[in-house]
């Protein structure tokens, strides 16, 4: 396996700026969020939109911080104006790249069909991934859409990429709304995405939460809901909020 590996042992915490920031919003965010900085259990991985993931790799001191793209095409190099490979996103420095994540799924620059190939295709350019997967709204078909998702990402993937690949839970209700699950409700689904990820044998894959994640209610999940980390989007945009993530993030690894 020739994706890079942080420590296996170590937590996660992806930061999803989406489509925010500014030079001079990431270089303030990255001199405040060094400063002091002494999360090294804690594997962090900064997402912002592709102009400015070279300048963050360029500006970032800690070897725990990482930088990964926001999404990425299954096509090799070619005629598709507009669109970023994983190549591409290797070459400017990225580790990981964020496949699945919902509102590509909403804006059908991700689906279930291309999902395998996608996947293949980061992995082939030595991209680790965060497969983000999750029901739209509660229903009984809630554990079906979670399982379907995972069985097309990675269902045709060799186990010996099992640490490559960051399982990401996100409800879409939660995403943006400030409305939770609670930890019972994140541990019922995480058992669902375990048991098909051992029968695929992948047995290092972290399973991470996202969705509404705050520093008010991170300790409460990492703690009760036992996930491997979290996704963030809003609450990862000041260098002071994630900074308290972190700290329950960190933390959490040594328990
Ligand atoms: C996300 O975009 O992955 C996310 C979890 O966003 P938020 O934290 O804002 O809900």
């Amino acid at each position: 396996v020739l994706c890079y590996i942080f420590n296996m042992s170590s937590k996660i915490l992806v930061a999803n700026w989406k489509m925010n920031g500014s030079l001079d919003i990431f270089a303030d965010y990255l001199k405040d969020l060094q400063k002091g900085y002494d999360f090294s259990n804690t594997q962090l991985i900064i997402a912002p939109p592709f102009p400015y993931l070279n300048f963050i790799k360029q500006k970032i001191v800690f070897e725990s911080i990482v930088v990964a793209g926001q999404t990425a095409v299954l096509w090799n190099d070619g005629a598709k104006t507009g669109d970023i490979n994983c190549r591409i996103l290797k070459d400017v420095g990225c580790d990981f790249v964020i496949l699945g994540h919902s509102e590509c799924r909403i804006n059908n620059t991700f689906n279930d069909g291309i999902a395998s190939d996608t996947v293949k295709s980061a992995l082939n350019n030595n991209l680790n991934i965060i497969l983000c997967i999750g029901e739209e709204i509660v229903s009984e078909r809630s554990d079906d859409v979670i399982i379907e998702q995972l069985m097309s990402g990675i269902g045709e993937i060799d186990k010996k990429y099992s640490k490559s690949i960051v399982i990401a839970y996100e409800p879409v209700w939660a995403i943006g709304t400030g409305i939770t699950p609670t930890a019972e409700q994140i541990l019922q689904k995480k058992q669902i995405i375990y048991a098909v990820l051992h029968s695929l044998g992948f047995i290092d894959t972290k399973i991470i939460y996202g969705g509404s994640v705050t520093p008010e209610n991170a300790q409460y999940f990492i703690t009760n809901a036992q996930i491997d980390g979290f996704i963030v989007g809003k609450a990862c945009m000041k260098a002071d909020s994630l900074k308290e993530l972190l700290k329950y993030v960190d933390y959490a690894t040594n328990l």
